[in-house]
């Protein structure tokens, strides 16, 4: 069976995942594109995906007969309009993160998948199929005991201009808000965000590094250093320490090459090298999960309580020092 797929949104990821499917994966094929820069969309039709019907609209596409599950890529504001169409017309649908940009936004689509009864919505959370992640997430279930304090780390080289002091949180560590859930199990409690000694790399008006410290359900501590212009590379780092040991995110592979007196292996810098095999992964799943009707990996939910996670976190930037409170309403059935 093939899936026939429809994407919304053909800028940078959406281009790449329409790439995945038709040229990387099996079992799905791209046969609807839209965006509202239609040039976009027909220049992905033309490049990848030449069989492809362009839609108008992202409403049109999802009515559409010739489309059985739908890909989200459109830049965020957009998202929960298409998720929550892609629902109505019970049709699997793949939402690149964020889920929503409003944590009630969010929400309207965790109730309205729960009232349907079946998961049809999969989050772009990636690093959860990371391979150093499951590694590390096998270690942390059976190897180091409870876990007792994380120590983590999201640095850029840089950034751009457009960057903000919010968006350290929205965009950058909405990943770590999400992944620290998964490993852990846990849900956070409260976050508190404090600011060392600003580098003079940043530009004006962001203020870079910060520290964010959150607290768990359970009464795990974690802290995460989020500093967008380290300069030296893109560097992900995750320490998790537990009653009986302790464990690391593997640095990905890399040459270790001794030459002129040193031994060095080569960072990456690009974050879009990171985690570029954990995207084949994603999208495998949400195509296997498809061919049934329905949708596997991060839910709705993660989604939603990501959102929960950054508004306190953002909060908490406002008031440095402060201890902001995070609370969830009950977790739907649906979401185990
Ligand atoms: P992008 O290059 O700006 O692409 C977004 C595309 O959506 C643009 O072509 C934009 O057109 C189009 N668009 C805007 N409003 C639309 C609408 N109402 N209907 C249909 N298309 C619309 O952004 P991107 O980097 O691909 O990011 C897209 C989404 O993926 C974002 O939510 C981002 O956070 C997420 N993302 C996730 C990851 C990850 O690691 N998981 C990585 C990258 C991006 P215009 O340019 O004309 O507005």
């Amino acid at each position: 069976m093939t899936i026939r797929v429809g994407v919304i949104g053909t800028g940078a990821i959406g281009r790449d995942h329409a790439r995945r499917i038709n040229q990387v994966l099996s079992g799905a094929q791209v046969t609807a594109l839209t965006d509202v820069n239609a040039a976009a969309a027909e220049a992905v039709k033309a490049e990848i995906a030449p069989d492809a019907q362009v839609f108008e609209t992202g409403a049109e596409l999802i009515q559409s007969d010739a489309v059985d599950a739908v890909l989200v890529t459109s830049s965020g504001f957009t998202h929960e309009d298409y998720v929550l169409a892609a629902i109505a017309a019970g049709k699997p649908c793949f939402c690149e993160k964020p889920l929503a940009t409003t944590a009630d936004a969010a929400k309207r689509i965790v109730d309205a998948e729960a009232a349907t009864g079946k998961r049809l919505v999969q989050v772009g959370f990636m690093r959860r199929y990371d391979t150093g992640y499951r590694m590390l997430k096998r270690v942390v279930d059976t190897e180091i005991g409870r876990p007792l304090m994380v120590h983590a780390a999201h640095r850029n080289q840089s950034v751009a201009l457009s960057y903000s002091t919010q968006m350290a949180i929205h965009d950058t560590l909405i990943h770590e808000l999400d992944i620290f859930r998964w490993l852990l199990e846990d849900d956070y409690v409260s976050a508190q965000v404090v600011f060392p000694r600003a580098t003079p790399h940043a530009h004006e008006g962001l203020r870079d590094p910060q520290m964010v410290l959150l607290e768990t359900a359970g009464g795990v501590r974690i802290d995460v250093e989020i500093f967008v212009n380290c300069r030296y590379g893109y560097d992900i780092q995750c320490q998790i320490v537990g009653e009986e040991g302790l464990a690391n995110l593997p640095d990905p592979m890399a040459i270790a090459m001794r030459k002129d007196a040193r031994l060095q292996t080569a960072l990456l810098t690009d974050w879009k090298d990171r985690f570029i095999d954990s995207y084949d992964v994603e999208l495998a799943d949400f195509i296997k999960a498809a061919a049934n009707g329905t949708a596997a990996g991060p839910t709705s939910w993660d989604g939603y309580v990501a959102a929960v996670s950054a508004d306190a976190c953002v909060a908490a930037q406002e008031a440095p020092g402060s201890i902001v409170p995070i609370s969830l309403p009950a977790r739907p059935a649906l979401y185990g």
